[in-house]
Formats: structure tokens, sequence, C-alpha cells
């Protein structure tokens, strides 16, 4: 039997033992295949920088992790659980995570190339916040009794969905994990967790504490392994009871396809092309820092950036002279253990040179390179996925930058004269994800987030995300919502009883 762990020293010298195996039924084992697959330093990229091999599934071991989920399902040890005790459960694995905040954000910002210090800061603090917040919602998610005629006692029932396959990507390894699975475990469900093949370390190592958490065997099961291979097996699965997929909209495409045979309980999670409109009357200084925040922030792989900014004209110079400004000082590219760097390399090459497609794309399209548009090199060995922020201006709606979502720092500016310009430019996308609106007017700000295609609007800042508050899009940004009380309506279901109090002839 192979080896299923591995030292490691990651550059930031931090030394630990990486599991490399599948996690099925509360312990690492070797996928039946043989098949594996291996992780690199986006800073250093080449083959001779893999940080690990790890097993990878396929159709035979999601069947192993099925039928290890759904005797979990059933099981007493999990399903008699009491919901207190349930919940106090989730409690221990917040703080098991949180104890080993510094080695998550080490291995996410090793693994995907964010910096350190926001893993540490944000991704890590979010991800023990998400299982610290559902740990809380277990014991208290009420049911209702519903008043008919004296003669019947309706009431309903909220009740788990069963086994759930949750797919996760690249960006935010662990917190994107940690958004799934709190709500999942706080309604009973069981669940298999697939990670993205660019980043498969962080959640092996949640498997350890899962354990330790005390979640009974096959709770939560663990595989990584490429899309079109593991993922589908999941997604086709007629045991599979839902499917909680967070990616790209062509990715969600094909999963609704294929659930559409099976009638699966479906929730998607696509991205976007987030509108951001600053009117004259803002707060230059406000507006600017959270335009280049929430675009250039984790090398813009965000899919709530706010990837397209609408200025009033009589602002729009000015704007566009501030927003270069920032990015001269603020915007220092450089490897991701860096205290001075702002921005890592993009996650992979294939993302890298999508990237610079882009970048080519909006030149030949016409817009108006204002910064950036080129890779850049970090260190004397000249590797990695480096990319320099990015502002094309005078960009019109027909252009593929204002409607594509590139997820990478490259930001499409325009410039609008009235409100219902600058509303009827912000809808022209098939996404909805979030919407920012810069503006002193409170008046026009409400006006704006009721009229605003959008799942989530932000005024005077740009995507706040909380635990507490729900999380989600509209139009082809996705199905259902994550996070807050409405995360809970994803994985439970509602069932209706009739009571007969005497209506005997
Ligand atoms: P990106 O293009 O940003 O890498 P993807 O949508 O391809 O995003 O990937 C998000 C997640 O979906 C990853 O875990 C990936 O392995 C998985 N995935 C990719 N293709 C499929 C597919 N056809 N079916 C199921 N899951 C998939």
């Amino acid at each position: 039997m192979a080896r299923l762990t591995v030292d490691l020293e990651a550059p930031n010298g931090v030394k630990y033992t990486q599991p490399t195996g599948l996690f099925i039924g509360n312990d690492f084992v070797e996928s039946k295949s043989g098949k594996t697959l291996t992780t690199i330093d986006p800073a250093l990229d080449k083959i001779e920088e893999v940080i690990a091999t790890v097993q990878a599934a396929d159709a035979d071991d999601v069947e192993q992790a099925v039928k290890v989920a759904r005797a979990a399902f059933k099981d007493p040890s999990w399903k008699q659980l009491s919901a207190s005790d349930r919940g106090r459960l989730m409690s221990r694995f917040a703080d098991l995570i949180e104890e080993k905040r510094e080695l998550f954000a080490t291995i996410d910002a090793w693994d995907n190339g964010k910096t350190y210090q926001e893993a540490l800061e944000n991704d890590l603090v979010e991800a023990v916040c998400v299982i610290r917040y559902y740990s809380g919602w277990a014991d208290k998610t009420f049911d209702q009794t519903i008043s008919t005629t004296p003669k019947k006692f309706a009431y309903t029932l909220r009740q788990p969905i069963g086994v759930v396959a949750q797919i996760i990507p690249w960006n935010y390894p662990l917190a994107m994990a940690t958004w799934k699975l709190g709500p999942a475990l706080a309604c009973g469900n069981t669940v298999i967790i697939k990670a993205a093949e660019q980043t498969p370390l962080s959640i092996l190592v949640l498997g350890q504490l899962i354990k330790e958490a005390g979640v009974p065997s096959g709770v939560i099961n663990i595989l990584n392994g490429p899309g079109k291979e593991t993922g589908v097996a999941l997604v086709q699965h007629r045991f599979v009871d839902k499917i909680a997929f967070t990616g790209s909209a062509a990715t969600a495409t094909s999963i609704m396809s294929i659930v559409s045979k099976t009638l699966k309980n479906i929730t998607l999670e696509n991205g976007g092309k987030s509108p951001l409109l600053v009117f004259a009357d803002a707060d230059l200084d406000e507006a600017v820092k959270w335009s280049h925040l929430e675009i250039m922030s984790n090398q813009g792989q965000i899919c709530t950036a706010t990837s397209r900014i609408m200025i009033q004209d009589c602002i729009y110079d000015e704007f566009l002279r501030r927003f270069r400004d920032t990015i001269k000082t603020v915007s220092c590219v450089g490897k991701q253990w860096d205290k001075e760097s702002y921005q890592g390399p993009q996650v992979y090459k294939v993302q890298f040179d999508r990237v610079l497609e882009y970048i080519e794309i909006g030149k030949e399209e016409g817009a108006v390179l204002l910064a950036g548009g080129h890779p850049v090199t970090v260190g004397d060995r000249g590797k990695g996925f480096f990319v320099a922020p990015t502002i094309f201006t005078d960009v019109t709606p027909s252009m593929r930058i204002w409607r594509e979502e590139i997820f990478g720092p490259v930001v499409a500016i325009c410039r609008f004269s009235t409100e219902k310009e600058a509303l009827e430019l912000a809808n022209h996308t098939t996404y909805g994800l979030g919407a920012a609106v810069f503006t002193k007017d409170l008046e026009r700000a409400h006006r704006i987030a009721v009229e605003i295609e959008a799942g989530m609007v932000w005024v005077n800042s740009s995507q706040d995300c909380d635990p507490r508050i729900l999380f989600g899009g509209v139009k082809q940004s996705g199905i259902g919502r994550e996070l807050g009380e409405a995360g809970l309506e994803a994985y439970s279901q509602i069932k209706a009883v009739h009571v007969n109090m005497g209506n005997r002839l």
C-alpha cells in the first residue's frame, strides 16, 4: 500500500505532514485505480515545482464514497444525534480549524498563489466564522403549525436532503469548503465534497480535523480528482440526492444537463461580471479604494469581483487618474509570501494564459489600455504566473471584455451620463451576482438597489461578504442561495403533515 502522507516544508518555513489519500469513512485511502493528481506552486510553475501528488477518485471511488455516505445518513450515530450535539460537534470543528489557521493559510497560499496575509486575515477568518455560525443554527431551525379547521392539525417537518455532493472551486479552497459544509451539516445531511484539481491540499488536512472533532464516520467524505471524471461521476450518481456547485457557468450548464436526467436537487453559484457605479456626488476616494480592492484582490479571481466600472462623465477623468495612481502605489505584484505583495500569481497556467488572451482581445476590440496589459517577471528566475493589474477604459457593451468573466486582475471601465443609462449599462449582462453603487444620495441608492439585476447590492462599498447574510446570484450567476438563514434552505426540505383531529362520519 502506498504511503498516504508526505512531509512538506512550505517556502515560509512551515513544516507539516500532508495527507494525500481520499478521505472516505473517516480514513485516508488509496484510489482503487491508482490514479493521482499533482499540484504545483503557481509562483514557481513548471513540473519540477510540484508541491505534492494526491490520490484522484474515479467512478469506483465515487461509488464507494456514496455507499459510505448513504450508510452514515441512516446510521444512528448521525441520524439520532440531537440537534444541539450536532451543533456542539460543529463548534469543536470550528475551534480545530482556528487552531490550525496558520497552517491552512500556508497551504492555500502555496497551492493557490494567494498572498499568505490574505489567506490568514480573510479566508481563515471566514472559514472559522462560517462553521461557527452554522453550528448555532443546528438547534435553531423551527417548524410550523398551520391553522386550517378545528378538525385538522397540520404541521411541517424540516428534514435533511440526504447525500449531498459538493463541488468547489480553487479561488478560496478552504473557505469554499466551509461555506458548503456548514449548512449541510447543520441540517443533518451527509456529504461528499470534491476540491478543485488545482488546489487539493487544504481540504485533506480538514479531513484530519473532521475525525478529531468526532464527526461520525462517513458523514463527510473528501474526494480529489478531475472535474470531468470525479465531478461527473458524482453528478451522475443516482444515489446522490443533491449537487451544490460553485465554479464557471460553462461547467454549471453541463452539470444541469446531467442532473436533468435524475432530477436532483441543485444549487449553483456560477460567477459574474458585477458592475460598480460611481455617481458624481460620491466620495471619490472611497469609490476609488473599493473599486481597486474588489477587482485586484485575490488576483481578480473572485466570482463577485466588480469587473465592470461605470463612472458618471463629469468625474470620469479624475476617477481614472486616481484609480491608476492607486494601482501604482498599492498593487505590488510579488510572491505570495512577501509582506509587500498585494497580488500573487494566477492559480495555474490555463488561467494565466486565459487572462493574457483576454487582454489581447481587449486591445483588438479597441478598448484603451490605461495600465498593465502584460505578464510580470518576479524574482531572478522569471517563473510563475504573474499578470500586471490591467485597466481598460472606453469599453463598450459589445466588447467581450465587458461581457465575459475573465477571472483575473483586469477591469473594464466606461462612462455614463444619467442614472437611467447607468442602470442600462449595469444590467447589460447575462450575469447577476453582485452590484456596487457609490453615491451620497440615499434615495438614488435605494432606487438602484431595487432596479439592478443582481443577487447582492453594496451601497458605498463592494463585495461585502458575511456568513450571516445570504449570498447568491440571479440570471446566469446561479440558482439558490448560500450563507445566512437562506443557506439552510439549500440543504433541507419541508414535509407537510396533516393530522385528522376528528372528522370521522
Ligand atoms: P474553472 O473554469 O474556474 O476552473 P470549473 O467550473 O471548471 O471552474 O471548476 C469548478 C469545480 O468544478 C472544480 O472542482 C472542477 O473539478 C469541477 N468540474 C469541472 N468540470 C466539471 C464537470 N463537467 N462536472 C462536474 N464538476 C466539474
